[in-house]
């Protein structure tokens, strides 16, 4: 009989529907889209808002700088009194120092002496730096060859007075810290902080402090959790462990909406445990249920509990972490008002062979590090298993291998996204 001909007393199996897992940008997008920032504002102190996300723009009311300015230790002249040929000697009328700017106007023919970011004296538009001249007494010999305007900082170069100094939905580093500050700005408006409530799901989870019973497993997730909240800067509520029963689900997860703008749940979403979640998240409130296009952290859940977010999360320790890092954390930047802040990936040559499925994103962990050569280069951190945290631990980087991408040979460049700054 030729083949796929069935015959008519064999058993036809019915086509079983199949929903194909959506690509990890079409999630994130979704997501993205769905999400509206906090509206509540504050305004903090220089010294409390980095890591905050500003917002409203930020105009400058000066410039910066306030005045012309010496970029060099030197002497501060006329650029019409250089003689292009020859020498040109000058008295030397004064000093300029930084915060102590020259009082008179400079007489003509002179020169004064100045030091990096004194004023600039009226009149005068050029420096020469101190090592290019010779000095005898009260004079100045300077050699042919200065250009006019020369090491002189301009009024406004940096920021001009009415110019946008930083735009709203900036999440504020150091030196946004430090622009503020230049501008004589001693607080900034910024969106509240962000509150997340959290919890881990299971019956098998246990929590630390006592040796552990046969058949469990103390619960990390919380403690991964807690930390990446932390450092997002976030306000995060631990609400501890969750059996796996739906009453105590159910309570939980209204306890959670109550109290946050966001809850992350671990667990209890994989084939086999969502349909649990599934129901009592059906009662509360519109929450999807997806399978991504991707490894590890394949599984996970997202929408809304009345006015609050959610997100399912899988329990595989790294599995969640990968969740958290891709879709949970610019899922939170984006509700406190944050511009997308993407990943910027390193570009690296990876030491061994890497499998990859094509049609998913994959997410090995890896080691990243400069070769001799100057280049750079990632090894593998140990078994990629998504329970595996020791690997996790060990790694410095996420090598993000993109959905349409087969396997990668030794020697091939991957994308690396270092840890430092995302995690
Ligand atoms: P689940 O997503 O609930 O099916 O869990 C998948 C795997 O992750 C199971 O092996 C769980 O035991 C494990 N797991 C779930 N939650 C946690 C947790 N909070 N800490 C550590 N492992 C967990
Ligand atoms: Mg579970």
């Amino acid at each position: 009989m030729a083949e796929g001909a069935a015959g008519p007393d064999l058993p036809v199996t019915p086509d079983l529907p199949v929903t194909p897992d959506l690509p990890v940008t079409h999630v994130l997008g979704r997501i993205l889209d769905a999400i509206e920032p906090v509206e509540a504002v504050e305004t903090l102190s220089l010294r409390e808002a980095c890591g905050r996300v500003l917002a409203a723009d930020l105009v400058s009311p000066l410039d910066v700088p306030a005045w012309d300015n010496a970029a060099m230790d030197g002497y501060a002249l006329r650029g019409a009194d250089l003689d292009p040929v020859r020498y040109t000697e000058l008295r030397v009328a004064g000093r300029a120092l930084a915060g102590h700017p020259y009082a008179g106007p400079c007489p003509p023919g002179a020169a004064i002496r100045i030091m990096t970011g004194a004023a600039m004296p009226p009149g005068l538009d050029t420096v020469v730096p101190q090592e290019s001249v010779e000095t005898s007494g009260e004079l100045v010999r300077i050699p042919p060859g200065q250009q006019a305007g020369q090491h002189r900082r301009r009024v406004g170069e940096d920021l001009a007075a009415g110019g946008l100094a930083l735009p709203a939905g900036r999440r504020l580093a150091p030196a946004d810290i430090g622009l503020a500050a230049s501008l004589g700005v001693g607080s900034l408006v910024v969106r509240r902080r962000v509150r997340v409530a959290f919890f881990s799901t299971g019956d098998e989870l246990q929590a630390i402090g006592r040796p552990l019973e046969m058949g469990r497993i103390y619960d990390s997730n919380r403690y991964t959790l807690g930390a990446l909240l932390d450092r997002l800067g976030v306000e995060a509520i631990d609400l501890g462990v969750v059996g796996d029963r739906p009453d105590a689900l159910e309570t939980a997860m209204r306890d959670a909406a109550g109290r946050a703008d966001a809850v992350i749940s671990s667990g209890g979403v994989s084939v086999g445990e969502a349909d649990h979640t599934r129901a009592v998240l059906a009662r509360l409130g519109n929450v999807e249920f997806w399978n991504v296009a991707m490894r590890p952290g394949r599984p996970m859940a997202f929408g809304r509990i009345g006015a609050t977010w959610y997100l399912g999360l899988p329990g595989n320790p790294v599995a969640l972490m990968v969740g958290f890092i891709f879709f949970a954390r610019p899922a939170l930047l984006a509700l406190g008002g944050a511009a997308p802040i993407p990943p910027v990936p390193v570009r690296a040559r990876t030491l061994e062979p890497i499998r990859k499925r094509r049609g998913r994103t994959e997410y090995p962990r890896g080691f990243v590090a400069a070769t001799a050569d100057g280049t750079m280069s990632v090894a593998l951190a140990g078994s990629q298993g998504s329970g595996v945290l020791s690997s996790m631990s060990r790694a410095n980087c996420i090598v993000a291998l993109p959905h349409d991408a087969g396997p990668v040979a030794a020697g091939d460049w991957v994308d690396c996204l270092p840890f430092e700054g995302l995690l």
